[in-house]
């Protein structure tokens, strides 16, 4: 997969050499550039704002450089699909993030101030897909902490990324429940002992207990998840259990 940044902080995206994405990169499994959408300005001062029509608070980002940028960064006849992270956008949630690792290319477009004027998405729009994702219902001050939030959901979800593939089948949303809870080594520690059935080394009833533990764990803290299940998967739960 290849992904594009463009940012007035390039920096801000560091991170995206570390730990499992940077040996993704490291490996070629997955490409990123970082762009500064100064680049794209043409007067002295690099200027990406302006104050907003009809009045009010704050700056807007202009919409030439963006256009310029996604110009360069998506010429005709290349493919990508245009992220913009933005608190007015669909929240963000595993299954998107399944969607967007079956992408080749993502471009996101990180906004600041109180946003990228809204033409820019229009026009992008009659070019790539695109999708505005918020990252829940409150505000960040940019979108690069919302592009590190959703390259590292979706590029663990890319083949050889995480080393077992196994670890994403049972973790949390996966089946749409959250998951059960997890003990290691030593077996007792500060009087709280690991639940026996996990010594057990019988792994149809640590799989049933483990289902339980799922179910009834949703069901206290996001009752929203259970409720959104389909019928059949609910049946199947709890003939598990
Ligand atoms: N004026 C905008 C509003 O009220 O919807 C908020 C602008 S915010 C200060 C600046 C930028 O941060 C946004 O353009 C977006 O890129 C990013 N941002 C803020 N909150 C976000 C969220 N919940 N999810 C995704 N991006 C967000």
């Amino acid at each position: 997969m290849r992904i594009d940044v463009i940012t007035i902080f390039p920096h801000y995206l560091a991170p995206l050499r570390e730990s499992l994405l940077g040996r993704a990169r490291d490996k070629g499994l997955l490409e990123v550039a970082v762009h500064d959408l100064r680049d794209w300005t043409h007067d002295r001062h690099r200027t990406v704002d302006d104050t907003p029509y009809g009045g009010g608070a704050g700056m807007v980002m202009r919409p030439e450089p963006w256009g310029e940028a996604l110009d360069t960064v998506v010429p005709a006849g290349e493919k990508a699909r245009l992220i913009v992270p933005t608190p007015a956008g669909e929240v963000f949630t595993q299954a998107m993030a399944h969607e967007l690792a079956a992408e080749q290319r993502l471009v996101f477009a990180c906004g600041r101030y109180e946003g990228i004027d809204a033409r820019v998405v229009e026009e992008a729009a009659t070019r790539m897909p695109v999708t505005e994702i918020s990252l829940g219902d409150y505000v960040l001050n940019g979108g690069e902490v919302a592009v590190l939030v959703i390259v590292e959901a979706v590029g663990r979800l890319l083949p050889g990324v995480v080393g077992n593939p196994e670890s994403l089948v049972e973790e949390s949303h996966a089946d749409g429940l959250l998951e059960y809870p997890v003990y290691t080594k030593p077996a007792s520690w500060r009087d709280r002992d690991v639940p026996p059935i996990l010594l057990s080394g019988d792994h149809g009833r640590i799989a049933r207990w483990r289902r339980d533990q799922a179910l009834a764990r949703t069901a206290a803290r996001r009752p929203d998840l259970l409720a959104a299940l389909a019928p059949e998967a609910l049946s199947t739960a709890d003939r598990t259990v």
